[in-house]
């Protein structure tokens, strides 16, 4: 997904030295196989490892974490290539368990910069700005009540007038990865807001790592046949051989699942495969840039955007932890024709694009860059999974079991959480329940106590 050699690329991520298992034979029978590695599956094998039941967790590629990795290689330090935020930390299970694991969870400067031209807005033109995109919150949640569903771009008010393109970014590509007129207002508005509150030091990608310690992993085992039709188990076949398991949860992006690359026997219901098709990932991409010496005069971890004119536009995030990287992000539409031109388009983009901001020469102080390619992917295929207009609903058709012993979790099969690494937690959490209560697998669920089963009071 990136410039680096193969390599490289192994010897880059943090901790993701190439385990034996590759000389080593799958086991012939789990109780839960895992499909894929990234936050959900992780989270689904902590959870059934917990339960005390035997777990496997089958990953396509060479390393591990999917939409989370830290890189170390590209700059000699971490390098989040995906996902680098915590939303939410205080409800973010993720962040919580970052220091129990020896990880530092710090919060993010509350500084967000909006430029107008070379300056920074003023007061004012900020207030104006955050007032616009509280009125544009509301206009989605209002449009959501509707009977039918609009695309966020049709719900905006229309007096927006020179903040839009600003404000389509910043809730569109920057937050979504996708532009607002492809989205539905409806599953928008059922989304919680994401409010950008910590990192790790150490890298996000390296925590979710981290906290696959322990469990039963094996990489370069693509799933390519999920076959349900026996009455109590599970067959699956992977590059590395066969296994048979008595439930499989699978956490393959929608991008990849839609594209086939799995093939389901009996195959899903028409309503799960077209749900698989409605919420197909966006497109989000990240140039980063080491510019030694601070010459955009910004504070570690400024996050900047700019009063944009068009869809050209980018999200900054300068001296990132500290360090001389700068992340430049592009997204939706932009992102993805920027780049299908390739690294060095997207670079050029980068350097322009700040030079422009900040009437520096950011090409001559550029020292190294590096690009992702996560729509490039084969095994990631796309950033995170956005609903088409009326396709709200389909986050809870995934959320169905296949044959009662084939679950889906992973980012899109969360309904206010989706595109983030919390909503793939828990939802490779809540997958791992539902596997091993419906096998018997596990603590059976306990009634409730009597007083919570009193109606809350408000
Ligand atoms: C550039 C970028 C920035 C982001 N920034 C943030 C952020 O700051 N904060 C945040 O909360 N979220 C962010 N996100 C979103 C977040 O990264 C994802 O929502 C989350 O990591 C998805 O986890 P997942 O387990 O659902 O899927 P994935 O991480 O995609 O994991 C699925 C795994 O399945 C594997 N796989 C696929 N096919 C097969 C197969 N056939 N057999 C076996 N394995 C297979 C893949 O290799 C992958 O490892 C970002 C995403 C991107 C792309």
């Amino acid at each position: 997904m990136t410039s680096l050699t193969r390599r490289s690329f192994i010897g880059a991520t943090v901790g993701a030295a190439l385990s034996p298992s590759f000389a080593r034979a799958l086991p012939a029978t789990v109780d839960v196989a895992v499909v894929g590695a990234g936050a959900a599956g992780i989270a689904a094998a902590r959870r059934i490892v917990a339960a005390g039941r035997s777990v496997v967790v089958l990953e396509a590629a060479e390393r591990i974490g999917g939409r989370c990795r830290t890189d170390i290689a590209a700059f000699g330090v971490p390098c989040d290539f995906g996902a680098c935020w915590f939303y939410n930390v205080d409800n973010n299970p993720v962040a919580r368990l970052g220091p129990a694991h020896g990880m530092d969870v710090y919060p993010a400067s509350r500084g967000q910069r909006l430029r107008i031209g070379r300056r920074n807005a003023r007061e004012g033109e900020l207030e104006d700005f955050l007032a616009a995109l509280v009125r544009c919150d509301r206009a989605i949640t209002d449009a959501a009540a509707g009977k039918a569903d609009l695309s966020c771009a049709q719900a905006l008010p229309k007096d927006l007038g020179i903040l839009r393109p600003a404000i389509e970014f910043y809730m569109g590509p920057f937050s979504c990865s996708r532009d607002l007129v492809e989205m539905s207002a409806a599953d928008l508005a059922k989304s919680v807001s994401r409010n950008i509150d910590a990192f790790c030091r150490q890298g996000l990608g390296a925590l979710v790592e981290k906290l696959a310690t322990n469990i039963p992993l094996e990489r370069a085992a693509a799933v390519t046949e999920i076959n349900a039709f026996g009455r109590s188990n599970v067959d699956i076949a992977t590059a590395r051989g066969r296994l048979t398991a008595r439930a499989a949860i699978v956490t393959a992006s929608t991008g990849v699942l839609a594209s086939g690359k799995i093939k389901f026997a009996p195959e899903l219901p028409k309503r799960q495969a077209d749900a698989l098709v409605r919420l197909s990932p966006g497109h989000y991409e990240r140039i980063i840039l080491e510019l030694p010496g601070n010459p955009l005069d910004l504070q570690r971890d400024d996050l900047v955007m700019e009063r944009a004119e068009d869809e050209r536009t980018a999200a900054l995030l300068a001296n990132v932890n500290g360090s001389e990287l700068c992340y430049v992000d592009v997204g939706g539409r932009f992102g993805r024709t920027l780049s299908a031109r390739g690294p060095r388009a997207m670079t050029e983009f980068a350097v322009s694009w700040l030079s422009g901001l900040y009437g520096v020469d950011v090409g001559s102080r550029l020292r190294r860059s590096h690009v992702t390619q996560w729509s490039g992917d084969p095994w990631i295929m796309g950033a995170f999974a956005t609903a088409a207009v009326g396709a709200q609903g389909s986050r809870r058709i995934l959320m169905e079991p296949h044959r009662d012993r084939v679950f889906f979790a992973g980012e899109a099969v969360h309904e206010t959480q989706w595109g983030t690494v919390a909503g793939a937690w828990e939802s490779g959490e809540r997958a791992a329940a539902a596997a091993l209560r419906l096998f018997g697998i596990g603590p059976k669920p306990q009634p409730q106590p009597a007083e919570r089963r009193q109606p809350r009071r408000r």
